[in-house]
């Protein structure tokens, strides 16, 4: 059914995969899809504080996320699938729709909130990324 799958995580937040991430893999072992693991480094450039932030503290935080997004496809990405990592930089959600539309995904898989803000029932990235994707979105209540 689906041919490519993005699921993006926040490498700093289980909850963005804990329940997604299981959802992802069954879908794309279904359709014999590629799965494609994506997180995003949150750019500070344009606040205030990102404007104290030295280019090299950004580039390290791009190192830093490439080898944990490693260890994390390492340790549960199954031998079955074709599974890519990916590192952007950039804003969560615009890098999420960027990328399904730059890798040709069908669908992206993504979580809906942390668990302990129960007070909203879509996170501000998962209701962006719903709204202005144009392929399928899989929401995985948290
Ligand atoms: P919350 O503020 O409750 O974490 P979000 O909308 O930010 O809500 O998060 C929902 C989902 O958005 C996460 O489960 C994840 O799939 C995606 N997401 C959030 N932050 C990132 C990030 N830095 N990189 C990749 N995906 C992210």
């Amino acid at each position: 059914m689906y041919q490519r799958i993005l699921l993006p995580i926040d490498l700093a937040q289980d909850s963005s995969w804990t329940k997604a991430a299981p959802v992802a893999v069954a879908l794309a072992e279904s359709s014999s899809a590629e799965l494609h693991v994506m997180t995003v480094i949150p750019d500070m450039g344009m606040s205030i504080v990102g404007s104290y932030m030295p280019k090299e503290a950004e580039a390290q935080a791009i190192e830093d996320a490439k080898v944990r997004l490693k260890a994390f496809l390492d340790e549960n990405a199954p031998d079955n699938l074709v599974v890519k990592g990916h590192v952007a930089k950039g804003t969560v959600y615009q890098e999420i729709i960027k990328a399904a539309e730059a890798l040709g995904c069908d669908l992206i898989v993504i979580a809906s909130h942390r668990p302990e803000l129960q007070d909203y029932l879509l996170g501000p990235n998962a209701a962006r990324v719903v709204r202005h994707a144009t392929q399928s979105v899989h929401v995985v209540r948290n």
